[in-house]
């Protein structure tokens, strides 16, 4: 198969950003989805350029699901990588695409100098929990997209990984199985799936340097993000088939108090103390980077990141 050639000029690798001299106690980076809407869009560079005077490690744009908005997508990423001067990621998903086509999408992100990808496999575009159809002439599982990726050129592929387990996997056993075959596929890092119980990611962790030490060497980025509202949270716990700690669900509640309307300032308080306690226990436990997944708002990220120490002179003009 032919190599796709990436630009001479692209960027750094994760694993090298990381690595790299920063601001606060740990690296961090920012999780960013591809906007629906001018708006939607203007709001997305307000949170770039935020995020872009704090010198994230990296930053990352998810791939909608079945590559409906892909065209955007491509376009965005190709933008942050281009016109900024962030380490972008690009998220590429296996749903409904052949191989043809993943391999047209590397390569389109290749053109863009963009050599940092994280190979998925996607959920069902509409229900995340329906049935996963594998497109007939396209991969079936994340590791074949890892080798893929490996197959076309000079990439640099990172992985998903589930703190809880992923919610089609029989049992964490399967499911720590899978993603040291991910690494050994020439995954560079993983990136973990929002959670809530630390307790969650550091047990992961230990089964995947149990399974595999040199695997379990490479960076695993926990994924975070500072609650502003406790009915969203709610449904992207849903969503993601993950759970919300009694704890934590009860000090929101509690915020949230028992009017019609939550108390949305003092959720978000308390969603801004409880990231910022989740990312000082990370930081103790030597975690390789913060990965805090943004929505596309600054805002409450930068509170937490000003708590933990990083220099983000100038960062909170109003989101
Ligand atoms: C950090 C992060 C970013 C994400 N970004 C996006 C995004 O941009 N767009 C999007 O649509 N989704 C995104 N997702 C969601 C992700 O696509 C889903 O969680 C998906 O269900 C799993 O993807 P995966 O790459 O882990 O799949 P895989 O690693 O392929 O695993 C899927 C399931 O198959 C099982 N499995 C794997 N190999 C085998 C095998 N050989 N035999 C039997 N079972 C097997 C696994 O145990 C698991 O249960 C993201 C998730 C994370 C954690």
């Amino acid at each position: 198969m032919s190599a796709i050639s990436a630009d001479p000029a692209g960027q750094s690798s994760v694993v090298e950003r990381i690595a790299a001299p920063h601001s606060g106690p740990v690296p961090f980076s920012v999780e960013f989805f591809p906007p629906r809407s001018e708006a939607e869009e203007a709001r997305l560079w307000h949170a770039v350029r935020v995020f872009e005077r704090m010198n994230p490690a990296f930053v990352s744009l998810t791939y909608g699901a079945g590559g409906s908005t892909r065209d955007r997508t491509v376009r965005i990423a190709g933008e942050l990588a281009t016109s900024t001067t962030l380490t972008t990621v690009a998220h590429l998903t296996a749903v409904n695409h052949s191989v043809d086509e993943l391999r047209g999408l590397v390569g389109a992100y290749a053109d863009k100098g963009i050599t940092n990808l994280l190979a998925l496999r996607g959920d069902p575009p509409g229900d995340p929990m329906g049935e996963w159809i594998a497109h007939p002439e396209g991969v079936r599982y994340a590791t074949e997209l890892v080798e893929l990726i490996g197959s076309l050129g000079d990439f640099h592929t990172g992985v998903a990984s589930f703190p809880e387990g992923h919610h089609r996997a029989p049992n964490l056993a399967a499911d720590t199985g899978n993603l040291v075959r991910k690494l050994r596929a020439g995954a560079e890092y993983s990136v973990t799936q929002m959670f809530f119980d630390v307790e969650d990611f550091l047990r992961l962790r230990d089964r995947v340097v149990a399974a595999d030490p040199e695997q379990g060497a490479k960076p695993l980025i926990p994924g975070i993000m500072p609650i502003t509202s406790l009915q969203s949270v709610r449904r992207m716990v849903e969503l993601s088939g993950s759970v919300l700690p009694a704890a934590t669900a009860d000090r929101l509640a509690a915020a949230a108090g028992d009017g019609p309307e939550e108390d949305r300032a003092a959720v978000r308080a308390v969603g801004i103390d409880l990231c910022t306690e989740m990312a000082e226990r990370l930081i103790a436990e030597g975690v390789p980077c913060l990965h805090f997944c943004s929505l596309n708002f600054a805002r409450a990220t930068s509170e937490v990141l000003e708590r933990l120490g990083v220099d983000t002179r100038g960062a909170l003009a109003p989101a």
